[in-house]
């Protein structure tokens, strides 16, 4: 089933899963592996087709689509394969002296069925790297991708139910609607990644059922960067990372704050960046993206009055087309800085120094991620001490979340949860704490009442000592 006509046909799907969970196919080892070795076989069986269904929604070019989707969820499903054994065995911990002997585990089981419910920019990525997590930990799941990336919704539509066990995983197109009714049921964890707005209306519904949410938000991600980096090798890597997907990127560096000297300077290795990145004109780019809807493309138009447009090149509606922008001066509360910009036009805004800076992002909600591109060991400290964020990279952007160690969410605004690696696994899995303590000899009569003068004593001062 890939259409909801009813609210019923989602309770009626939603219950068939939970038999399947409940009838315990999903937590055998070997069905997780199976899973995802055929979750590999789609990808790979089906490149071709998801590199043009991603390339019609987005106009991502081949490559991208195999260095931000396809790679990295084959990435993510051999790190799961590899490490699922050393996930599943359960973990010593220590007991302390007053309950011993006895010995301690903590044991990860499946939670049960898990809601995905996936955005438009990284339509595939955002939608299986989860997905992962959820199977590599043993539970049933509903898939729903996002209506406005549209072929590669189809695309996933007809390959999952092809090679996924239908039985325990489903995918669901559809838009508000259909959410919606996918969200009246109850699930045992519900994986959100969108916006704020949403965020909220999910964590609603979740609310009713008590069921545990990961909200993967967005907002906007800071750059700082001072005198004492190399300012042309640090415009090549913010550059790729601002218009990577044509800044349809939920880490991509929203805005700059730098003195007035240092933008200076940083203008003129920007522009040059863009032109090494995409050509004279990068209209003609095959490796530049395209804005997904009419919509946001018309909101991106209004920002570019916002400011000084330092790099040249016309939007072109038709093609839904915004070109890479530098903004100079741009004021604090102009338009463009009000909301995450979500595209490719890059503000940046003066600054006194790095207090200034600092203030100004403690000012707002707290970032998805922050970038500081300086040498200077004070300046680091400052923001690493000072700031509060999902991520924190130094003279780096976007990258970090390649880092599967690395957890991958946000804080406040800008969300709730991280996964990636092993927290993928962790983050569908109740981890269950489990004590044996054997019957005899009884060391535990100094708890049970009646509670004499000298137990009392003991309850005082030695059980303490040894808890
Ligand atoms: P979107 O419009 O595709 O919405 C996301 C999902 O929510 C879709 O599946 C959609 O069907 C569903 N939805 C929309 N309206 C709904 C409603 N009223 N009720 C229930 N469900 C509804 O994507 P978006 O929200 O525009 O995504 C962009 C945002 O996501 C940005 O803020 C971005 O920063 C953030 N994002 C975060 C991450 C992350 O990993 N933290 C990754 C990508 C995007």
């Amino acid at each position: 089933m890939t259409t909801l006509k009813k609210v019923s046909e989602a309770t009626a799907l939603v219950s068939s899963l939970r038999e399947a969970y409940d009838s315990g196919l999903t937590a055998k080892r070997q069905w997780r592996i199976n899973q995802l070795t055929a979750l590999r076989q789609l990808v790979i069986d089906n490149q071709k087709v998801l590199e043009d269904a991603l390339h019609q929604d987005l106009g991502k070019s081949s490559s991208e689509a195999q260095l931000t989707e396809i790679g990295i969820i084959l990435g993510d499903i051999d790190y799961a394969l590899k490490n699922l054994s050393a996930w599943l065995k359960p973990q010593k911990v220590s007991v302390p002296l007053a309950v011993m002997p006895a010995k301690a585990f903590v044991v990860s089981e499946p939670v049960g069925v898990a809601l995905i419910i996936a955005p438009w920019n990284y339509p595939m990525q955002l939608l299986l790297a989860p997905l992962v997590g959820a199977l590599a930990a043993g539970n049933a799941v509903v898939l729903k991708p996002s209506e406005l990336a549209p072929a590669t919704s189809a695309a996933l539509a007809k390959l999952i139910p092809v090679y996924l066990d239908t039985r325990a995983i489903a995918i669901v197109e559809g838009a508000a609607k259909e959410t919606g009714w996918l969200l009246e049921q109850k699930y045992d964890h519900i994986f959100y990644t969108g916006n704020g707005r949403v965020a909220r209306i999910v964590m609603e519904a979740a609310a009713k059922h008590l069921t545990p949410v990961s909200l993967e938000l967005g907002g906007k991600s800071p750059i700082y960067i001072d005198e004492s980096v190399d300012l042309e090798a640090a415009a090549q890597r913010i550059a790729w990372a601002k218009y990577l997907n044509a800044g349809q990127t939920c880490v991509a560096p929203d805005y700059i704050l730098a003195t007035a000297s240092v933008q200076h300077e940083l203008e003129a290795h920007l522009v040059a960046a863009i032109a090494a990145l995409y050509g004279a004109d990068p209209l003609q780019s095959e490796d530049y993206g395209r804005i997904i809807n009419d919509n946001h493309f018309a909101r991106l138009s209004g920002y570019l009055a916002d400011g000084r447009v330092v790099a040249d090149g016309k939007p072109n509606k038709a093609q839904r087309y915004i070109p890479p922008t530098v903004l100079a001066e741009v004021k604090r509360d102009a338009g463009v800085m009000q909301e995450e910009i979500f595209g490719p036009i890059l503000p940046m805004i003066t600054v006194t120094d790095l207090d200034d800076a600092i203030d100004f992002i403690n000012s707002k909600s707290k970032p998805l991620a922050l970038y500081v591109f300086s040498e200077n060991t004070l300046a680091r400290r400052a923001f690493t001490e000072r700031t509060s964020s999902g991520a924190l990279a130094f003279n780096v952007a976007v990258i970090h979340l390649s880092v599967p160690g690395l957890p991958f969410g946000g804080v406040g605004e800008s969300g709730i949860g991280a996964y990636r690696g092993k927290r993928s696994f962790d983050t569908f899995s109740h981890e269950k704490a489990i004590l044996s303590k054997p019957l005899k000899p009884e060391t535990l009569a100094l708890v049970f009442p009646p509670f004499t003068e000298s137990k009392k004593k003991l309850i005082k001062g030695l059980l303490r000592k040894l808890s």
